[in-house]
């Protein structure tokens, strides 16, 4: 048995279509899961909808529906999006469902009872985002509109609601996130959240005055619980809280969510959990936002590439590797056509694509398709071996895009390897001992680089790891598989163009 590892990414309202950001963070998680599950552990990887925002209902009005049939509606559509674009998700949550209702009502029950001052009845007035569905503070306001949110109107609200004593808990989450035991990465939010502590935390609103649409606040039942209290709780209801179960799971090893929720996550998030004696999660990873020339993508701000055009252009594969080369999972990077043109030629159909058709090939030419079975170490042996561990190192601190220029670095070498060993004139010689110990090793090699661009690329992966003639799937490989590939003997087909070139054609010959 592996350790466990439960991953879960940030839910996303049910108010419209998904686009290009919200897939550089299912898919960066989705890579950190297939990683995780080749290093050996025990992956959990839960995704979801957080369905009971107010601008569901206004949603739903201009539809035409009911908000029921709305979020379902929403959820069906994100659910496709990604599965085409692979998501391995082991678990999906809505927080319409009965298992995360009780999970919401059963946490704020145990808050009540272990820190009974730490809910109470006060009046509230502020200026509320319905982007962001949250009353706004100053810091958060620029020209009068949310930062998040230029687009929209902040609205005036006042009214009576159960308050969380969330500045109770500034020393506490302080010191666990300078401790480590909370880790907030990278870096750059670290700083940020630990800066929006120092000035101090204002006890926050956590329920609504008479919203019909929402879970019922425990024991009041005029008001509903606050769309983000209710959210977060996701996590934890997924694991069958407040079942004794749940701790199988929790706590969660890693949170993936947006740079913009940070505050949400890294500080009342652990509030609320201390607040009831449930563990904290162990890290929380901030990734940075997809801009379509230098512009925030998001619905609100009208600049929308649509996901299912980016998908069409070079397929699922394609996307993701772009999203997670370009973009990175750290910092904002920019979307444009001619980058990912550019990528998907020279990284993908001249890099990836052509080694394996190029070995494979080269295995049924000169061999007749059956991989030799000589064990002897080649100097791209050790150059596999150096990679490998680089991109361990990499992918454990999720460095997606460093763990992917390690599997690139080792494709150009392989490349090279092919060049200066020239198979081709071995076989005119007749050198067959040699021949054999070089294909021997661009096979094992081959075998390796899949497995490595696995988690970026899972589909074309797999093609290739079919093409080698290997068991099972290049998804159930695990560490031993990579160390010490298994593909001497084995007999490989020959491959039709894995990454097409636009204009070409596609038939194999
Ligand atoms: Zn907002």
């Amino acid at each position: 048995m592996g350790n466990k590892f439960y991953l879960t990414t940030a839910i996303d309202f049910s108010n419209g279509e998904p686009h290009v950001g919200h897939a550089l963070e299912k898919v960066g998680a989705d890579c950190i899961a297939r990683y995780r599950r080749l290093r050996g552990d025990e992956v959990h990887y839960l995704m979801g909808m957080d369905e009971h925002a107010q601008s569901v209902i206004q949603a739903a009005a201009r539809a035409g529906v009911s908000p029921r049939a709305w979020v379902d509606r929403m959820a069906t559509t994100f659910a496709d999006y990604w599965r085409r674009l692979e998501c391995s998700n082991d678990d999906w949550i809505r927080t319409t469902e009965p298992r995360h209702v009780r999970s919401v009502t059963a946490l704020l029950e145990r808050i009540r009872e272990r820190r009974p001052d730490d809910v109470f009845l006060a009046e509230y007035s502020g200026l509320y985002c319905t982007g962001c569905e949250e009353f706004k503070q100053d810091s958060q306001i620029a020209d009068g509109h949310c930062i998040e949110h230029p687009t929209l109107d902040l609205v005036p609200t006042t009214e009576r609601n159960h308050f969380f004593r969330l500045s109770a808990y500034r020393d506490p989450v302080l010191e666990r996130i300078r401790a480590g035991t909370l880790r907030v990465e990278p870096a750059i939010r670290r700083n940020e959240v630990v800066r929006l502590l120092e000035d101090g935390l204002q006890d926050i609103s956590i329920s609504r005055l008479r919203q019909p649409w929402g879970i019922p606040f425990p024991g009041d039942p005029e008001q509903t619980v606050y769309v983000w209290f209710d959210a977060l709780i996701n996590y934890l209801s997924a694991t069958g809280f407040p079942e004794e179960g749940h701790r199988r799971l929790w706590p969660a090893d890693l949170h993936i969510v947006g740079k913009g929720i940070t505050r949400f996550h890294c500080i009342i998030w652990p509030a609320m959990l201390l607040a009831a004696g449930v563990e904290l999660p162990r890290m929380i990873w901030a990734h940075g936002y997809v801009q379509w020339e230098g512009a925030k993508l998001s619905k609100t701000a009208g600049t929308a590439v649509s996901l299912d055009t980016a998908i069409n252009r070079h397929g699922p594969d394609a996307l993701r590797y772009f999203l997670l080369r370009e973009i990175g999972f750290e910092n904002d990077g920019n979307f444009t056509w001619d980058r990912f043109d550019a990528r998907y030629t020279s990284e993908l159909a001249d890099g990836y694509g052509n080694l394996a058709s190029r070995i494979l090939a080269m295995i049924g030419r000169y061999v007749g398709g059956r991989v030799p079975t000589s064990n002897e170490r080649s100097p791209l042996d050790e150059e596999a071996e150096l990679r490998i561990k680089g991109y361990r190192g990499f992918m454990d601190e999720q460095r997606l895009h460093e763990g992917a220029q390690e599997t690139w670095n080792l494709i150009a070498r392989a490349n090279q390897y092919v060049e200066e060993t020239a198979p081709w004139n071995l076989a005119k010689t007749k050198d067959t001992a040699r021949l054999d110990a070089v294909l021997s090793s661009l096979a094992r090699t081959l075998a390796r680089i899949t497995l490595l661009i696995q988690p970026f690329i899972p589909g074309k992966a797999q093609v290739v790891w079919h093409s080698l003639g290997l068991e099972t799937t290049a998804a159930a490989a695990r560490w031993p598989d990579l160390e010490k590939p298994q593909t001497g003997g084995k007999s490989v087909t020959r491959l039709t163009p894995l990454f097409p070139k636009p204009g070409t054609n596609i038939v194999s010959s």
